[in-house]
C-alpha cells in the first residue's frame, strides 16, 4: 500500500501563516471592543458625565495598551464640584500612577491611585470656598478588566454575558448604610430626617447641618469634612464573552429598579439603551431631577451589539464572585473552565486613608520614598509626616515608615477622621437637600 502523500511541514511545526492567524486572533480576544452612549434630561443642570474611549495609554505611545474611562458627576447645591472633578479627577488619576510598569502592576496599583485622586481633587476644590458637592461614578475598562471608583449614589451595575448583574459601585446614603451613619456620627455630625416644627420626621436619612443624604462626595465642604471623598472600590475581570455596564444618577435609580433598567434596554445597542433607560424612568412622573444614563457595552471584537443574554435577571450577590485567591499572583491573561464567570480582583470601602493608602503592592515603587501619597508634593528629609499611627513601631517592623503625606493632606486625613471639628455652629442649613 502506497504511502500517503507527506505534509507540506513536518509534524510538531506549524506554518508561518497559521501562527500569524493566531496570533490576530489571540490579539483580538484579548481587546474587546467598547462601545458606549449616553442620555441625559436635565432639570436642574447638575449632571455631568465624561466619555473617553481612548483616554490614555499604560504605555506611552503604544495604542495597543489603550485603556477607556467613563464617568458620572451627579452635583447639588450648584455644579462648581461636578465640573471640578469632571476637568481635573482623570489627570489626577494618571499622575497618581508609576510609569513602566507592567500591565498586571498598572492594574494592582489602580485603586490606590484612584483613593489618593478622589482626595486630591477633593482637597483641591476646597481651596475654591465653594459649597456644592457632587457625587463621582468612575469607570476604568482596560480590556476586559473594570475598575469603578465611587462616592455617592450614582450607581453602576453591570450584567454579564450570562445574564448574571453585580453592583460595582456602593451606595454612600445614610438611609442604605448604618456604618456610614456610625462612622458620621463617631466624628461629631448630627444624622436625622428633617423634623419639622410641631410635626413628624419626614424624608430620608440626612447630616446636619445641610441637610446632605449622602456620606461620602467631592465637595460639600460646608457640611462637615466627614462627608469624605474616599471612594469605594471594586475591580472585576469579564470573561471575554463580555458584558454590559449601566452607570446612572439617582434620578434613574430612584424610579427604576436595577432588573426595570436591564430589561428595557435590553439587546439595544448602547446609545438606544441608555436613551430607553432615561424614557423609562420619567415616564410615571415626568423629569423631577437631573436624569443621566451611560451605557457601556464591552463586547467580543467584531460584534456590534450585544446579544440578550439566555438567562436573565439572575440576581447575583457579592459573595457570588469568582475570589482571586490571594496566594495566586495576577494574572490578566488567564484562561478560566468557567466562561461566564465574572472574577472579582479587588473590593474596598473602607473610610480609613491609612488603611487605602498601605495596603497592597509595592508601596515604594507606588508613592516614591519622597512625595506625598495623596497630592505627590516632593517632600523634603523629614517633613513628611507617616500615615502610620505609630510609624516607629511600624518602622522596625516594616524597615520604612512610609508612606508619608505633606502637612496639608495630613490634616485633610485628620480631618476626614473627626480629630479636627468644626469650630462654628452653624445654624441649620438646607442648601445641601437632595
Ligand atoms: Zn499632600
Amino acid at each position: 500500500m502506497a504511502m500517503a502523500a507527506a505534509p507540506a511541514v513536518s509534524p510538531g511545526t506549524v506554518p508561518l501563516g497559521v501562527l500569524l492567524r493566531r496570533e490576530v486572533t489571540k490579539e483580538r480576544m484579548e481587546r474587546p471592543d467598547v462601545l458606549c452612549g449616553e442620555a441625559s434630561r436635565s432639570r436642574k443642570g447638575e449632571d455631568f458625565t465624561l466619555l473617553r474611549a481612548d483616554a490614555g495609554r499604560r504605555v506611552a505611545g503604544d495604542p495597543s495598551t489603550s485603556f477607556s474611562v467613563f464617568a458620572l458627576f451627579d452635583g447639588h447645591n450648584g455644579s462648581g464640584a461636578a465640573i471640578y472633578a469632571k476637568e481635573n479627577l482623570l489627570h489626577n488619576v494618571l499622575r497618581a500612577i508609576p510609569t513602566c510598569l507592567s500591565r498586571d502592576e498598572w492594574l494592582a496599583v489602580l485603586p490606590r491611585a484612584l483613593v489618593a485622586a478622589f482626595v486630591k481633587t477633593d482637597k483641591d476644590f476646597q481651596r475654591l470656598a465653594g459649597t456644592s458637592g457632587t457625587t463621582v461614578t468612575f469607570v476604568i475598562v482596560d480590556e476586559w478588566v473594570v475598575t469603578v471608583a465611587s462616592v455617592g449614589d450614582s450607581r453602576c451595575i453591570l450584567e454579564s454575558a450570562d445574564g448574571s448583574f453585580y453592583y460595582l459601585s456602593a451606595d454612600h446614603r445614610f438611609d442604605s448604610n448604618p456604618d456610614e451613619v456610625e462612622r458620621v456620627t463617631a466624628c461629631g455630625s448630627k444624622v436625622g430626617k428633617m423634623d419639622i416644627v410641631g410635626g413628624p420626621e419626614v424624608g430620608p436619612l440626612r447630616c446636619w447641618p445641610g441637610g446632605l443624604c449622602l456620606s461620602r462626595s467631592i465637595g460639600d465642604f460646608d457640611v462637615g469634612e466627614c462627608i469624605i471623598p474616599v471612594p469605594h472600590v471594586k475591580q472585576v475581570k469579564l470573561s471575554n464573552a463580555g458584558g454590559r455596564i449601566i452607570i446612572a444618577s439617582d434620578g434613574v435609580w430612584d424610579d427604576l429598579s436595577c432588573e426595570m433598567a436591564l430589561d428595557c434596554s435590553r439587546g439595544f445597542p448602547s446609545d438606544v439603551a441608555a436613551n430607553r433607560i432615561v424614557n423609562e424612568a420619567i415616564r410615571p412622573r415626568g423629569i423631577r431631577d437631573d436624569t443621566t444614563c451611560i451605557v457601556i457595552d464591552i463586547l467580543p471584537p467584531e460584534k456590534l451589539a450585544p446579544t440578550p443574554p439566555k438567562r436573565q435577571g439572575k440576581i447575583a450577590f457579592n459573595n457570588m464572585f469568582r475570589k482571586k485567591s490571594p496566594d495566586v499572583p495576577f494574572k490578566t491573561d488567564s484562561e478560566y473552565a468557567e466562561p461566564d464567570v465574572v472574577e472579582e480582583i479587588f473590593e474596598d470601602g473602607s473610610a480609613m486613608l491609612s488603611k487605602r493608602l498601605t495596603t497592597g503592592y509595592a508601596l515604594e515603587k507606588n508613592f516614591g520614598r519622597s512625595s506625598c501619597a495623596v497630592c505627590l508634593s516632593r517632600l523634603k528629609p523629614g517633613q513628611g509626616i507617616s500615615l502610620h499611627a505609630n510609624p516607629l513601631q511600624y518602622g522596625k517592623l516594616q524597615g520604612w515608615q512610609g508612606p508619608f503625606l505633606c502637612h496639608v493632606c495630613h490634616d485633610k486625613k485628620e480631618a476626614m477622621e473627626g480629630k479636627r471639628r468644626r469650630k462654628d455652629s452653624s445654624p441649620t442649613v438646607f442648601g445641601h437637600m437632595c
